[in-house]
């Protein structure tokens, strides 16, 4: 194996926001090598992942896309190291997340990885800036202010601080997450069907907060999700079936990713 240069970790210090300097020839935040992923045994095994490659790029905005049951949670959560490899590499930087225990793996997301689910996933109890501070809490670290105010400012929580989960709208709260998310500055957020319980608007608001996290906030996303419209936020759209990687579109528009999903329907195939 050849030695790797480090990326920089400008985020661990805590001492403000780091909009990152890196140029699109930087190394990979995420390298995936060969990943694949079976579950089950036996007859009932699903072959889930069956051999992909993916490299993203620091600073980048990535959506994954691909038909239902084509393998993209999958490989999100391999990506996250909160499932096992069949067999492959992901790389998170120089550290080989396939490769670390439990332990470690667990701390290695705590510090450096940030997550955003269909789901919300905020603690009810927990006021919003509560919710937003637990990663640091978890992690033994002291908040920023100067980074709280930035990322309460471009995420447009201001007023919204001191309520509960339960007292805000669906949009809201998924701001909330995000924030949270954002708030170890972790080296790559990790988003599935971030938008998938959200009305079209709503949707729209948190996509353009993604956007903005990439744009102004040096942040490197990966999400997941099935709605083309969606996808035009990124930079790149990475089109999966079957558990492969079929395709891959820079500079995505709803009608080049429509293209591109349409080229992957069977009937569509180059024997
Ligand atoms: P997607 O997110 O693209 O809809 P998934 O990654 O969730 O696809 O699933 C890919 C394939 O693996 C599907 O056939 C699904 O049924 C199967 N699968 C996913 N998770 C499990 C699991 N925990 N156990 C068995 N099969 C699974
Ligand atoms: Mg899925």
């Amino acid at each position: 194996m050849t030695a790797e240069t480090t990326p920089d970790r400008t985020g661990a210090d805590d001492t403000g926001a780091d909009p990152r300097t890196d140029s699109p020839g930087d190394a990979p935040v995420l390298r995936a090598r060969g990943l694949r992923k079976v579950h089950g045994r036996g007859d009932a095994s699903v072959t889930a992942l069956a051999g992909v490659d993916l490299d993203i790029a620091p600073g980048s905005f990535t959506a994954i896309m691909g038909p239902s049951g084509s393998g993209k949670s999958t490989l999100l959560h391999l990506l996250a190291g909160l499932d096992s490899v069949t067999s492959g590499t992901v790389h998170l930087g120089d550290t080989a997340l396939t490769s670390l225990g439990d332990t470690a793996l667990t701390l290695l997301r705590r510090e450096r990885m940030g997550f955003v689910f269909q789901s919300f996933n905020l603690l009810p109890m927990y006021t919003a800036r509560q919710n937003i501070l637990l990663p640091l809490e978890l992690a033994g670290r002291d908040a920023n202010e100067e980074w709280l105010v930035q990322l309460v400012d471009v995420l447009g929580l201001g007023d919204r601080l001191t309520h509960r989960p339960a007292e805000l709208s669906g949009g809201q709260q998924q701001r909330v997450a995000i924030a949270r998310a954002l708030v170890t500055r972790p080296d790559v957020v990790l988003a599935d069907e971030p938008t998938g319980n959200l009305d079209l608007r709503t949707g729209s608001e948190v996509l353009a907060l993604l956007r903005t996290s990439v744009r102004e906030l040096g942040r490197t996303v990966v999400m997941v999700t099935h709605d083309p419209g969606a996808a035009a936020h990124a930079d790149r759209v990475v089109l999966i079936a079957d558990g492969l990687v079929r395709g891959d579109i820079d500079h995505p528009t709803p009608s080049s990713v429509l293209a591109g999903l349409d080229a992957l329907r069977p009937e569509n195939e180059v024997a």
